[in-house]
């Protein structure tokens, strides 16, 4: 192959593509990011409405317990978070079983002796916080992350009300000279490697122009889904890790957040659980008082919605759980994860037996060819923010 460009290039400039690129960069790599769509942060995604109090999320929202990959960013730059109250997100439905064979949680939930409102209360739960389907998720993957909750806290959630897009900004600015390492609108489509050296052949999303990028190493940071999807060619195929992506699974989630003249709920409302079909779960900006309520519907749900209209969907629930006519709200924001095609889901789960398929994911192949992103994270996390950055750094501790 002729001369190289850089060193390393990554695919991805969500959180882990951010992390693995100043990691490297200051290593002294020469790297470049190419980014699909026209901004960083990926599954982070504030909306930064002048009309509403506080910064409107439409993909990752809450902080998940203390983990330091967050909190370091946090307050290094002096960036407020504050605590919800999360006692009234329901107690902790993982159990402290510890089978030595894998299951579902359907088939652990049915086992188990305790009382069908409780087993309607824990799917219900797990299916929402995973984005996974009961009959599917492994038991012994809740557990993993459950234990590895258990280390930071897990049980605490917080809130960055400025806009969580504060975090992969952050990641952008720590990287030296960032504006000649991220490429913005360039879709990478097929990867040429061998040990050592590879072609990245990416499609300009603005001019639809082909470009080709030679470098030593390759980071890619893509979504599961884009993974699965088969949208960058490998050449070769990296086996093992494409059958891993094939094994785990990428969830689905719909959340709407709802902008409403004045908040008409009790303003002590945090989260509000319900036995509704289509968006079950609901909450506002508790302690913060804002007119804003999300509402949140993942796994089976998600995955078997298929009506047009969500939002009036949304808000039909809203009203028989409130036991009063919803209002018509002002605005609102919303993002189709599962329609947009540089993501194609919300985040991943491991289905029964799959566990080490987060393993594979993240072995890189040949030295050459490096997974990072929350599917890959095998510490816990994944399927999180924290997960995706640690996951970003692990790559790039790798590579070096
Ligand atoms: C609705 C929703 C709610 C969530 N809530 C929370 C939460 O409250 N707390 C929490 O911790 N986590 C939450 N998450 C999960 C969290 O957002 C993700 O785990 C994390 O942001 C993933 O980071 P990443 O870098 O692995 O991937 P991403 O952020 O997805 O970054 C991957 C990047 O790759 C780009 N890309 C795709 N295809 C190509 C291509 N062909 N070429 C170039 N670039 C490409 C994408 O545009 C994207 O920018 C939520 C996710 C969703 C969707």
């Amino acid at each position: 192959m002729k001369t190289r460009d850089c060193d390393v290039v990554i695919i991805g400039a969500g959180v882990a593509g951010l992390a693995a690129a100043g990691t490297l960069r200051r290593a002294g790599k020469t790297v470049r990011c190419l980014e699909a769509a026209d901004r960083v942060g990926g599954r982070i995604l504030t909306v930064h409405d002048p009309l509403s109090p506080v910064a409107v999320e439409l993909g990752a929202e809450f902080i998940h317990g203390r983990p330091p990959e967050t909190w370091d960013i946090l307050r290094n730059q002096s960036i407020a978070a504050y605590e919800l109250r999360t006692e009234d997100a329901g107690g902790d439905p993982f159990p402290q079983s510890r089978g030595r064979r894998d299951e579902s949680f359907e088939t652990y939930i049915r086992g188990s002796r305790k009382p069908a409102a409780a087993k309607r209360w824990a799917r219900h739960y797990v299916e929402g916080f995973n984005a996974a389907r009961a009959e599917l998720i492994s038991m012994a993957s809740l557990r993993q992350d459950a234990d590895a909750a258990d280390k930071i806290e897990g049980h605490r959630a917080f809130r960055i009300p400025g806009g969580y897009d504060q975090v992969p900004l952050t990641l952008l600015r720590s990287i030296p000279e960032h504006s000649s390492v991220v490429q913005l609108n360039s879709i990478a489509e097929q990867v040429k490697w061998r040990r050592r050296s590879a072609e990245v052949q990416f499609r300009s999303a603005l001019s639809g122009q082909v470009g080709k990028l030679r470098c030593r190493q390759v980071v890619v940071t893509v979504p599961l889904g884009v993974l699965q999807a088969g949208a960058i060619r490998f050449d070769p195929e990296p086996t093992a890790i494409l059958k891993a992506a094939a094994t785990l699974k990428f969830g689905h989630v719909y959340r709407i957040t709802f902008r409403f003249v004045r908040a008409f709920w009790d303003p002590d409302t945090g989260f509000l659980f319900s036995n509704e079909k289509w968006f079950p779960t609901w909450w506002t900006t508790y302690p913060q008082i804002a007119p804003l309520l999300t509402a949140w519907m993942a796994g089976s749900a998600a995955e078997s919605y298929k009506g047009l209209d969500k939002a009036s969907e949304a808000l039909a629930s809203l009203s028989r759980i409130l036991n009063r006519k919803a209002p018509q709200p002002e605005a609102v924001y919303f993002h189709d994860w599962q329609a947009d095609p540089f993501f194609r889901g919300a985040y991943s789960y491991v289905p029964v037996n799959g566990l080490p398929a987060r393993n594979t994911l993240s072995i890189p192949a040949d030295n050459t060819l490096f997974f990072a992103g929350e599917a890959a994270n095998t510490t816990g996390h994944s399927a999180t923010v924290h997960g995706a950055i640690e996951s970003g750094l692990h790559a790039a501790r790798q590579l070096l």
